[in-house]
């Protein structure tokens, strides 16, 4: 049984009231870990070693900054087994994929922010008739808080931090208590890199104890959250009221299209990717997936062969491709919709059950992943984000009519196209609402690009200058000569 602590002010500490709450590792069913169950105290003290370290870090200079972020990303990648261990054990995903993408996209988040602050700069603006000139400064805020998910938990937790911290902010920072293992590590690896006690601090907890004290702390002027969007609506009702500077990056419901003249070899097998990559816990996985109605049946056959023969299993396997889900109440949520589905007539071509493996992987959460063909598209089924190995499958006839139905939910995060035409694509990217659209591809990030969801996706945009902005305050000083 291994015991976490909190990180605050530069040492690993105790929750101030001593109580902790258990960690399981999902493909076991068994608890492994005891977890902070840290409060408002400790929100208190993290909050004032942040606010006691922001005048050095924010005047330290640039260069100083970069190579400490620099520094934190080398030891992410010196300690990429360790890490990618870490967030299997308590997420379920398999190995293979934490050192694939999490563990490597955590540290170039780090590398990325460490650079990108060296090359920032602000707006002038010359008013030819007066004579003036307006120059922008952008200044960091202060201590920031950033709210993190289970998912992709240190892929997330760091694209918030990186540059909340390159920026100059000190931060408190809350992971989600489903999977803690890889933020307690991150801050045994900032220790390790020479960061400032106290410009980082990690308070570990649920929401209601360690999350919402931060969303309301009165000095604390910024948030930025990922997580679902029931909680993200409330997190606004208490942040917005105190004119926080608030970024959302909430749920999806992503389309997946494909049209008669697409790469059908290459659709299949990134649709395979994109529909169950992470036991279908990406935020930007497709879960709807419009096939033209002339390519439908032998799409349809295809991918479901395929997935039928998905191997489901132990994380640490080498030839598993999809693990655990990442709790027990979330498998039965994803259960449910699976017989919510049936309920509305939908037919299930394949998975959509629990798997009881053998050996200690026992009591574990599996799911055999899930096609589901014959619902209409305004069902609940096709409107609610399910976050798991479910996908559903449709034809459509016709452009305006698979643009209909694509921007028919309450989300707008991600959505794919597949087509050979580029005109189409074109145009089917320019109607969609939704932040993000792949043609022929998914999932490939440049991360100078902006990042988040239109409608109940979220609100502002992560990513590249969108984050550094995010991240500092404007100001405009006008002079007149
Ligand atoms: P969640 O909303 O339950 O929790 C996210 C975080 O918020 C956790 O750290 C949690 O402890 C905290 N939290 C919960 N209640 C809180 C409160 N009242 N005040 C402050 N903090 C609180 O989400 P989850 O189940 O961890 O993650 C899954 C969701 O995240 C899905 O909806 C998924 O689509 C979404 N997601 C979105 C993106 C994106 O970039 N748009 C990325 C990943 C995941």
């Amino acid at each position: 049984m291994i015991t976490l602590t909190h990180y605050i002010n530069g040492a690993q500490v105790a929750p101030i009231n001593g109580k902790y709450m258990d960690v399981v590792n999902p493909a076991t069913g068994k608890v492994y870990a005891q977890l902070p169950l840290g409060d408002e105290a400790d929100v208190e003290v993290a909050y004032q070693a942040a606010s006691a370290a922001f005048p050095l870090w924010s005047k330290m200079s640039v260069d100083a900054r970069s190579a400490i972020l620099s520094k934190i990303a080398d030891l992410i990648d010196q300690q990429l087994d360790e890490l990618a261990r870490a967030e299997a054990l308590d997420n379920g995903k398999p190995l293979k994929l934490a050192k694939h993408v999490d563990i490597p996209r955590a540290s170039s988040n780090m590398r990325f922010f460490a650079h990108a602050i060296t090359q920032a700069s602000s707006e002038s603006h010359f008013m030819e008739h007066e004579p003036a000139i307006n120059y922008t400064l952008r200044r960091p805020y202060g201590v920031v808080g950033c709210i993190s998910p289970w998912n992709l938990p240190l892929y997330l937790f760091t694209w918030k931090i990186a540059p909340a911290l390159a920026t100059g902010n000190c931060v408190v920072a809350k992971p989600s208590e489903i999977t803690p293992y890889t933020a307690y590590l991150f801050g045994k690896i900032c220790e390790e890199a020479g960061l400032p006690a106290g410009v980082l601090n990690i308070v570990h907890g649920n929401g209601p104890s360690a999350g919402n004290p931060l969303v309301s702390h009165l000095h604390i002027p910024v948030i930025s959250f990922t997580g679902g969007t029931a909680t993200g609506k409330h997190i606004a009702s208490v942040a917005a009221p105190m004119f926080k500077k608030l970024s959302l990056e909430l749920g999806g419901k992503n389309p997946n299209i494909i049209f008669e003249d697409a790469d059908l070899d290459l659709a299949i097998k990134t649709t395979i990717g994109s529909s169950f990559a992470n036991q279908g816990q990406i935020c930007l996985c497709g879960s709807r997936v419009f096939v033209h109605r002339s390519i439908y049946e032998t799409f349809r056959d295809r991918l479901v062969e395929k997935v039928a023969n998905m191997r489901v299993g132990d994380p640490f396997h080498e030839a598993t491709q999809t693990g655990a889900v990442v709790s027990e109440a979330h498998m039965n949520k994803v259960l449910s919709y699976i017989e919510l589905a049936k309920e509305e007539g939908g037919r299930i071509l394949c998975g959509g059950h629990r798997v009881i493996l053998e050996g200690e992987n026992k009591d574990g959460f599996f799911i055999q992943p899930a096609i589901i063909e014959g619902l209409p598209y305004t069902c609940r089924t096709n409107q609610e984000e399910i976050f798991g190995p479910v996908i559903t499958i449709m034809p459509f006839d016709s452009e305006e009519e698979v643009i209909a139905m694509a921007n028919s939910t309450v989300y707008g995060l991600a959505a794919s196209i597949w087509t050979r035409d580029v005109n189409r694509a074109h145009r089917v990217a320019e109607e969609l609402k939704s932040g993000i659209v792949w043609v022929n591809c998914w999932l490939l990030r440049d991360l100078r690009t902006p990042f988040g969801g239109m409608k109940a996706s979220g609100v502002g945009r992560e990513g590249g200058w969108e984050a550094i902005r995010f991240f500092t305050e404007p100001k405009n000083v006008c002079i007149k000569y």
